[in-house]
């Protein structure tokens, strides 16, 4: 079946387009066997070819990645249209062969800045990445976590011909060492937000002296259950990076009090601090960040906006929907953990970009058990925007028996309230008819 395409952009319907566009493409070439052949034949007797460049660009918009993939096999002139103007791709839906895939379509994608690889099945291998880093060169965000397969030769590779990464997620990339890491430091000196979760080979405290010392615009950094680091690295990384905003040293065992009153002291724009597990902490950090310079903290607040961004566990947008169903590859479902993880990162990514806002709303210190109710009830008193309560959530203390009376406003107003229907409720009868009636 061969669909005429329209000929102008004023008397169409995008959506029917898009649809139809969608149905000759799936004609063109299976995806079952795009994603085994990893190309996708031509079909030169398809009039599609010939759809003006505008309309061309306007569909890919509206496309899942697979189908611009897809797109990217038609002929020359779609291939280098779609080069040009597609800037972000995702193969997280692939299921099969993504290094295959990868390896084949990295040379067609030349300009992308943001490459989703995120994945389940540990598929990824070093000689896709290095294929990524031989043709995309103004990559500024690559996500390739869970890859466990990878080695210092992929971040070596990225280091060399990705120098404008700005955001990198190597989360559970556990073959990865310090060497590689040191090596991209030095090299891609722009990151802003890196994500190093699970890499406990990688995240020595050398490994974020070296990010100290070359990344100061770093402003987020997860060493999540990197059970190195140590005092050393996390003091020099506050002190090398000021611009920081949201550090996670969940499960980071060996860290202690200093590392707290480092972050508090040196990085005026911290909004996220997870010490999960950190059993090392005592109630000295908590009034380090009562006494901080962290804007809200102190008399230095006056200057800046307070934050009214709200935690939104739906993501209602159309763009946060049209994200969902793109990194699935077309398919529409989206578990509801996931949409809460979506929503989570969503609202992680407002906070971090909102360069008004101040003063922490997050803090994780579940599990950190020598903590006592005051010093965390100050904190919750300092920064406005840590709840307690189910609905917000910000300021997590769950395996804390000390911390139960530590509650928000809200928490509190809502307990008070609680107890005010109680107390009527228990009133007599008799006497409550009686003031009825006068
Ligand atoms: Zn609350």
């Amino acid at each position: 079946m061969i669909l005429s395409p329209p000929s102008t952009l004023d008397a169409m319907d995008l959506e029917v387009t898009k649809q139809e566009w969608n149905f000759s493409l799936q004609n063109h070439t299976s995806v079952t066997n795009m994603e085994k052949n990893e190309t996708a034949d031509g079909n030169e007797d398809s009039k599609w070819k010939d759809l003006p460049m505008e309309l061309l660009m306007r569909i890919l918009r509206l496309v899942d990645d697979r189908t611009v993939i897809i797109g990217s096999g038609v002929c020359t002139g779609w291939r280098e249209a779609i080069c040009i103007g597609v800037q972000e791709l995702s193969l997280s839906w692939c299921k099969l062969n993504m290094s295959k895939l990868l390896l084949s379509i990295a040379p067609k994608f030349a300009r992308l800045q943001s490459l989703n690889l995120r994945q389940n099945q540990h598929q990824l291998d070093d000689q896709a990445v290095e294929m990524v880093a031989k043709y995309c060169h103004d990559l500024r965000a690559l996500d390739l976590s869970n890859s466990t397969q990878l080695t210092d030769t992929s971040i070596d590779a990225l280091a060399r011909g990705c120098n404008h990464l700005e955001k990198l997620n190597i989360s559970g990339c556990s073959k990865v060492t310090d060497s590689a890491l040191i090596f991209l430091a030095a090299k891609c000196n722009r990151l802003r937000h890196l994500n190093l979760c699970g890499c406990c080979p990688a995240a020595s405290d050398r490994a974020l002296l070296a990010l100290a010392q070359n990344c100061c615009g770093l402003q987020s950094l997860n060493l999540g259950w990197c059970d190195r680091v140590t005092d050393v690295g996390v003091t020099g990384l506050a002190q090398g990076c000021p611009e920081m905003r949201a550090v996670d040293l969940c499960s980071c065992v060996l860290i202690t009090d200093k590392s707290v009153v480092a972050l508090a002291e040196n990085c005026p724009r911290l909004r996220s601090l997870g010490l999960y597990y950190c059993q090392n902490i005592t109630d000295t950090a908590m009034y380090s960040l009562v006494n901080s310079s962290i804007y809200g903290a102190g008399k230095e607040n006056s200057k800046h906006k307070s934050s009214n961004i709200r935690y939104n566990t739906e993501p209602v947008s159309i763009q946060g929907s049209q994200r969902c169903r793109r990194s699935n590859g077309g398919r529409q479902s989206c578990g509801i953990s996931e949409r809460i993880v979506a929503a989570s990162r969503d609202y992680m990514e407002t906070v971090l970009s909102d360069q008004e806002g101040y003063g922490l709303v997050q803090l994780n210190v579940s599990q950190c058990t020598f903590l006592s109710a005051p010093a965390v009830q100050a904190v919750c008193d300092t920064f406005p925007a840590l709840h307690t309560c189910p609905e917000k959530h910000s300021l997590i203390i769950s395996g804390c028996l000390n911390l139960t009376s530590v509650h928000c406003v809200c928490a509190i107003e809502a307990q008070r309230e609680r107890k005010s229907r109680a107390a009527a409720s228990d009133y007599p009868a008799g006497i409550l008819n009686a003031r009825a009636i006068r």
